[in-house]
């Protein structure tokens, strides 16, 4: 009966084509919100090129990257090349200026582990977060934007996924699960590693596009407007992406074992890069490497008790794909 079941479901799968599409077009951002977000990072860059004229602001996060939802903060990176430069004081010095200019709800978090300021635009109703000098966020941004030019699959599984995580309560770093960024890094990878493959690995390709931060080298080749039909090879669909994802974390990923890499479009073992034993926070339960970073395991914020919670959605999610009749509506049900 199980069998029959499956074959049933297999069959079916492509019936979810239609709804699923229907859930990634209501979540894209409008074009008038876009131009809001233009219309607040045109003022912020008046404001903060009069009090430091060489400095520039750069989007990035989700409102550039070609993965945000509508209705998404906005961040920001102020650029400053300035030899001491003190980040507390500068953030305390932003909170001042846009205050003076009736921004609202005016924040500077200068502990947090990402410094910023924070503030509303009380005409646009956009919320924006600035950080200093964060050159790498604004690389990987743009990383993750050309990869979604490729293959048109990509941004729908990571809107899918996301939106899936935020519903589910898995979005939530601070509470031990994983962040946007690692979602879609996660779908990226995913799409590498179909066979035939729907994504190329970019950082193993010629270069054209590099540079130094922090003594970190970033190179890949970016001119992915020739690499449109790379992925036309493989003919499937966006429900069938979404249930062999949810396969692959609940049941074929080798936890113990298995890095993610979309730097190197394959899986490394956690032994090649001695992420086998815990030291400090880093406990390494889901491993998923940073493309630029590469000491850096976006999963480090796992722990024991997060690591359960997340494979059990992984498995919940799975299970519904495969057999609940209408799974469009039961993913997505808040927890
Ligand atoms: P959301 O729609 O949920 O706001 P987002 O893409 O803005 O999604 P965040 O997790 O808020 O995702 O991260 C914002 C940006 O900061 C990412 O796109 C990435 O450039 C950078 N970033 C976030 N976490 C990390 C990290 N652990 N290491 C390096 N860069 C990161
Ligand atoms: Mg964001």
């Amino acid at each position: 009966r199980i069998l029959k079941r499956q074959m049933l479901c297999r069959n079916d799968i492509d019936r979810l084509n239609a709804p699923f599409l229907a859930i990634y077009d209501s979540l894209i951002p409008a074009e008038e919100e876009k131009a809001k977000q233009k219309q607040l990072l045109t003022l912020l860059e008046k404001l903060v090129c009069k009090e430091w004229p060489k400095a520039r602001l750069y989007l990035y996060g989700s409102c550039a990257n070609s993965f945000g939802v509508s209705k998404s903060d906005i961040d920001v990176c102020l650029a400053i090349e300035d030899a001491d430069i003190n980040k507390s004081e500068i953030l305390l010095r932003l909170a001042d200026i846009f205050q003076s200019d009736n921004l609202q709800n005016v924040q500077a978090l200068t502990r947090a582990r990402v410094p910023i300021v924070k503030l509303m635009d009380p005409v646009t109703g956009i919320s924006c977060d600035i950080c200093i000098n964060n050159i790498l966020a604004v690389i990987n941004t743009k990383l993750l934007r050309d990869y979604a030019q490729i293959d048109a699959r990509l941004r729908q599984l990571a809107f899918i996924v996301k939106h899936w995580a935020k519903s589910r309560g898995v979005n939530e770093t601070y509470q031990g699960t994983l962040s946007s960024y690692a979602y879609v890094l996660m779908c990226i990878h995913f799409l590498q590693q179909r066979r035939p493959a729907i994504l190329p690995c970019l950082q193993e390709m010629e270069t054209t596009y590099s540079a130094t931060v922090d003594d970190i080298e970033c190179a890949f080749f970016d001119q992915v407007e020739v690499l449109r039909n790379f992925g036309s090879c493989n003919k499937e669909t966006i429900s069938q992406l979404v249930w062999a994802f949810f396969n692959y974390w609940a049941y074929r990923h080798d936890y113990a074992n298995s890095v993610i890499s979309v730097r190197t479009g394959s899986i490394l073992s956690k032994h090649a890069k001695d992420w086998t034993r815990r030291i400090g926070n880093d406990r390494h339960l889901i491993c998923i490497e940073d493309p630029f970073q590469t000491s850096h395991d976006l999963g480090r914020v796992v722990d024991k008790h997060s690591i359960k919670v997340l494979r059990e959605e992984f498995e919940r999610a799975a299970y519904i794909m495969q057999y609940d009749p209408n799974p469009c509506v039961k993913l997505f049900e808040p927890y």
